[in-house]
């Protein structure tokens, strides 16, 4: 057979198809043949394209399977994210009650329990640094109504945790080892919360990907998706020039940026940043804390402390996919830190950057087919951490057969 007659057969083109693709000026014949067309191409290598990709090797020992990412490493959340390994705050649980209902607001609550469960099995939990030290809300005199609400979301949390008291308010004494300032007038902590390093979550996500014989091509910006009536293709572009590669299967997670690849479905853009501080002496607290239903959450990292959020004060301007900080933000968060989080203590700003998140109208993530060959799955709502294992799970089973 020849090489066209080959690759007719195997992918059901014709053979002028074939020729045009081999036209395609970077890649000589070797590269092609073992590049050029894959089983299951995944688009993306966040934790939700790295976390599909092993998802799709259990359930397809044999097939090949590659991920494209644009960036040298992750760039959107994963590697930009807080890192916090939670379900939600009492004060945002008790807030998607009242928005979306009781069952909804479980749904989303008990997906991110269960993926974090998932997440831990996946990866060794050391070499992720994960650290279960709890976690807590700060509640500011405008909130303190929420202290009435502790025995409901309390007995919603049991669900979850199977726990009747996750969420316990602090005596006094132990608030005011916290050092936080006196604006704050209860904390609500929650002993299940945890933490982990983002950027060794990642690299632990691409070994086990390349354990599993999973390519993950870098520097790979795809710009479209084509489908046949037997498989999907991608336009691709490196710094070196253009390519297309044929995939059976097609799995976009590319998160804030889907829409550019996959217009008019539920998803919007929303900028997150965060700052992180210089060593601190004698940081009074340790663990992942939330103040506002989670609009701000700061963590301990060491020694230093790791603020984000403020996305509610400019939620237009915010909704971009463009990097980069805003003053008004960036002052509050600054101010947060200073006057609220660790009052009269001595610091400097050392890092500060920002990230991108991908939110649905209900919060809750969409796994779904876009055609035979074209699948997706989106909208961690900045929960991504959470519920990345469990949407991998559920998009490998919705893969029909290769
Ligand atoms: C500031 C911030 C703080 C957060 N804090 C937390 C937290 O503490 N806990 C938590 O659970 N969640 C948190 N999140 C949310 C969480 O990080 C995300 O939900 C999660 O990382 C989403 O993963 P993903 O794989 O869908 O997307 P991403 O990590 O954004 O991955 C998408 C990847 O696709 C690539 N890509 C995009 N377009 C293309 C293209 N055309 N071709 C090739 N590659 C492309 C991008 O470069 C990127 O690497 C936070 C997010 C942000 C921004």
């Amino acid at each position: 057979m020849t090489k066209w007659n080959e690759i007719c057969t195997l992918w059901a083109m014709n053979i002028n198809e074939c020729i045009a693709l081999a036209d395609a000026p970077m890649r000589s014949y070797w590269e092609y043949s073992a590049f050029g067309h894959v089983d299951i191409c995944i688009v993306g290598a966040g934790i939700i394209g790295l976390s599909t990709a092993l998802e799709c090797r259990k359930r397809f020992p044999e097939a090949s399977i590659t991920v494209l990412e644009k960036a040298p490493h992750g760039h959107g959340a994963t590697t930009r994210n807080a890192g916090f390994a939670c379900f939600g705050s009492a004060t945002e649980l008790l807030h998607d009650i009242d928005a979306f209902g009781n069952d909804h607001a479980l749904g989303i609550a008990k997906a991110r329990y269960e993926g974090l469960a998932s997440l831990l099995k996946r990866c060794d939990p050391a070499a992720i640094r994960y650290e279960q030290l709890g976690g807590g809300e700060l509640i500011r005199e405008h909130e303190l109504a929420v202290l009435d609400r502790i025995d409901e979301v309390n007995a919603f949390a049991k669900h979850i945790t199977g726990d009747s008291e996750t969420f316990r308010v602090l005596s006094k004494t132990e608030q005011q080892a916290l050092g936080y300032s006196d604006a704050v007038h209860a904390i609500i902590m929650n002993a299940y919360e945890g933490q982990l390093h983002s950027g060794h979550l990642h690299a632990t996500l691409e070994r086990l990907a390349s354990e599993a014989h999973i390519r993950i091509e870098h520097g790979s910006d795809v710009q479209s998706v084509h489908e046949t009536s037997s498989h999907a293709s991608l336009q691709v572009v490196t710094q070196l020039g253009e390519y297309v590669l044929h995939a059976k299967r097609i799995i976009l997670c590319t998160n804030a940026m889907l829409p550019s690849l996959a217009p008019k479905l539920d998803i919007k853009p929303g900028r997150g940043q965060v700052i992180v501080t210089t060593p601190i002496d004698g940081l009074p607290f340790k663990g992942a804390f939330h103040i506002d239903e989670g609009f701000y959450y700061f963590r301990s990292l060491g020694n230093r402390v790791l603020l984000g959020g403020g996305r509610n004060l400019d939620f237009d301007g915010e909704e971009t996919v463009e990097f980069g900080h805003s003053e008004i933000i960036m002052n509050a968060l600054e101010s947060m830190l200073r006057e609220i989080i660790l009052p009269g203590r001595t610091f400097d700003i050392e890092y500060s950057w920002s990230g991108l998140m991908g939110f649905t109208s209900d919060k809750k993530p969409r796994v779904t087919s876009l055609s035979e060959h074209v699948y997706c799955a989106f909208g961690c709502n900045g929960m991504g951490v959470a519920l990345a294992s469990k949407i991998a799970e559920d998009i490998a089973c919705l893969l029909s057969d290769l």
